[in-house]
């Protein structure tokens, strides 16, 4: 199968396209057919060295260029992605399986969204001055120097771009290693980058699994390494990171809490469940998966609920009324089906859905369990797919006590038209992007990133900068310095 925006090798080191037939194959399989629609080959140990020793090189003269120019490069290339999306979205709707519908509104844009604000920033970025009497302290703030950013698969192209643009914009370099699922988007991004002026090296893009991740994170030339992935591989990288004491940025997994209480607006209360659940057939990190619905209102909710379930067009992703598309692979479909047994087993209501779905294709309904309890284990583990829990209550302190007691702290959302509620209860959430009255929502203004075992640090606006640039204190004596002896 070809199709138009197929990157042409496995790699992209130092300004190019690059190959080498002899690392790993892995197979690229298009999740709504099956069908393998693409080989890339993981690094091989000499790969990864020229790609250390080129982004290396390339980090000194990208960082001796003023924001201004390093901005216009990240600003064209952000253009050149908006003009470009729809074949980048159809790239990555063969790479995930997700709807065309969402490609095309969420993926190469978020990441034109982040290229575009850090371009803007890069010229921005300064120390400040520190008046001490007659002297004086400046603060300089300085790249890291050559980044890793290693990649989940649910989100390919804007991961590449989260990861990358603040990287970038600060005077850093960057390896990005894509997740082994979904390898091709990444590519392209590196492609627009250098078509926009990036000097060769400054954007490096690595295939690989685990083994290649972990030689990037262990190399001593190093400086940083940005995840997104699950807690325990979190937990290896983090750890690995560790033993070169490296900047990190942890973006990883949450079973993130959602809380819909009786005054809520039933009809905004589902949507927000819909969005925090379904969309990318639930394969988003900071889904809302616990949701908990006030007694009152509980068999409303899962009325209207089921009725709006049933809208969703489920089918060809590249379709463009196709609303739920199939997951990712055949491994995480399998996984979603261990835990849906689980669920029944358990004794949880399946309200609809629960089914792999009689087509060609990792194809799972959209499924809902009613009257979970706190301890199941559908409830407590992130499934990664479209499962939701919802769980009841009848105390805000009670369900707040309840939603916070968990390892996770990425996500939580809170619907109730009572607005001192609403911020009380956003205040008590152990996690670090609230949701009031909406779900899901991530513009590249604000802080993203998770608490507790959830993650270390923020993507995405001002607060990125500070994981990925450091301050060098200059102090300035103006007289005459005394000494003891
Ligand atoms: P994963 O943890 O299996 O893999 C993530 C990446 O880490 C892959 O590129 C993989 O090759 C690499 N990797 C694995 N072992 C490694 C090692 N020892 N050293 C270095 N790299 C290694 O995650 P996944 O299944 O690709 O993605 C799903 C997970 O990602 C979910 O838990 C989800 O919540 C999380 N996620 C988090 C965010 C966020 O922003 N917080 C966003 C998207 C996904």
């Amino acid at each position: 199968m070809t199709y138009p925006t197929q990157p042409t090798a496995s790699h992209f080191i130092n300004g190019e396209y690059a190959e080498d037939t002899a690392g790993t194959p892995i197979d690229v399989i298009y999740p709504a057919t099956g069908e393998q629609i693409a080989t890339v080959y993981a690094a091989t140990p000499a790969l990864i060295e020229r790609a250390i020793e080129s982004a290396r090189a390339a980090q000194i003269t990208w960082a001796a260029m003023t924001g201004t120019e390093r901005g216009r490069i990240l600003r064209r290339a952000a253009e050149m992605m908006r003009e470009r999306n729809h074949d980048l979205s159809v790239l990555e709707t063969y790479d995930t399986g997700k709807p065309y519908q969402e490609t095309s509104v969420a993926d190469a844009t978020s990441g034109a969204d982040a290229l575009e604000y850090f371009g803007g920033m890069a010229a921005t970025l300064t120390g400040e001055h520190i008046q001490l009497g007659e002297d004086w302290v400046y603060t300089r703030r300085e790249p890291l120097g050559l980044c890793v950013g290693i990649g989940a698969w649910n989100y390919p192209t804007q991961i590449a771009c989260w990861k990358g643009a603040p990287a970038l914009a600060c005077g850093n370099t960057m390896i990005f290693k894509p997740s082994e699922t979904t390898p091709l988007c990444a590519l392209k991004v590196a492609e627009i980058l250098h078509e926009a002026g990036l000097p060769a090296g400054v954007y490096n893009v690595l295939q690989g699994l685990g083994d290649v991740g972990g030689a990037l994170v262990t190399d001593p030339r190093v400086d940083k390494v940005s995840l997104t992935g699950s807690v325990p591989t979190g937990r290896k990288v983090y750890a690995a990171a560790a033993q070169g004491i490296k900047h990190v940025t942890m973006e990883l997994g949450g079973k993130s809490p959602m809380i819909v209480f009786e005054d809520a607006d039933i009809d905004n209360a589902v949507s927000g469940a819909i969005l925090g659940n379904f969309y990318s057939s639930g394969q988003v990190c900071s889904n809302g998966t616990r949701v908990f619905v006030h007694k009152d209102i509980k068999e409303a909710f899962l009325d209207r609920l089921s009725t709006r379930l049933k809208a969703a067009v489920i089918g060809d992703p590249m379709q463009p009324e196709t609303s739920f598309g199939p997951m990712v692979s055949e491994r995480q479909m399998n996984i979603v089906l261990d835990y849906i047994e689980k669920g029944k087993a358990e004794g949880a209501r399946l309200v609809c859905g629960g089914t792999r779905l009689d087509r060609d294709g990792f194809y799972l309904t959209p499924t809902v369990f009613a009257d979970v309890a706190d301890d199941m284990v559908i409830a407590r583990e992130e499934i990664f797919g479209p499962v939701m829990a919802v769980l009841d209550f009848e105390d805000e302190a009670d369900v707040m006590a309840r939603a916070n007691d968990t390892e996770f702290g990425l996500a939580a959302g809170v619907f109730t038209r009572d607005l001192a509620r609403a911020h009380r209860v956003a205040a008590g959430f152990e996690a670090g992007t609230c949701y009031i009255n909406t779900y899901n929502d991530a513009p590249v203004e604000a802080p993203f990133g998770g608490s507790k075992a959830s993650g270390v640090g923020r993507e995405n606006s001002k607060a990125a900068i500070a994981y990925y640039s450091q301050l060098k204190s200059v102090y300035v004596r103006m007289g005459d310095l005394e000494a003891p002896f």
